[in-house]
């Protein structure tokens, strides 16, 4: 079994080309998924600390006991809970990457975007 790590937003929308992309992108089997409303956001403000610790929790599960491969950070086109447009949701994308890395420096953590046609793209970070 192998697996990688999506924190995904919860909008249903973006749960199978998510899970799709990653299986393909990591060469894996299964796809553990951490949900939060708008959760690049999230991790890149850090000002709901007991959601970010819960994320954390969460992916230290998947890393520890699952081996994950790779992690992902989702952002995508309409979301409820982060409804800042693409560019501003961008740059929370590359923060939060940048501070799982503070975590989990040696595994590839990527930042994922969805857009309106529900494509994922990778962004650089
Ligand atoms: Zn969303």
């Amino acid at each position: 079994m192998s697996f990688c790590t999506a924190i995904n937003c919860m909008d249903g929308r973006v749960q199978l080309p998510v899970i799709r992309y990653l299986q393909a992108r990591f060469g894996v089997s299964f796809v553990d998924t951490i949900t939060e409303p708008g959760p690049n956001r999230i991790l890149a403000d850090r000002a709901d600390v007991r959601t970010v610790q819960a994320i954390l929790d969460r992916l230290a599960i998947s890393v520890q006991k699952h081996a994950s491969v790779g992690i992902a950070v989702v952002g995508h086109h309409d979301c409820a809970g982060n409804p800042a447009p693409r560019e501003a949701q961008i740059l929370h994308l590359q923060e939060a990457v940048r501070f799982l890395q503070t975590h989990y420096p040696t595994l590839p953590i990527l930042a994922l975007w969805v857009d309106e046609n529900w494509t994922v793209t990778e962004i650089p970070t």
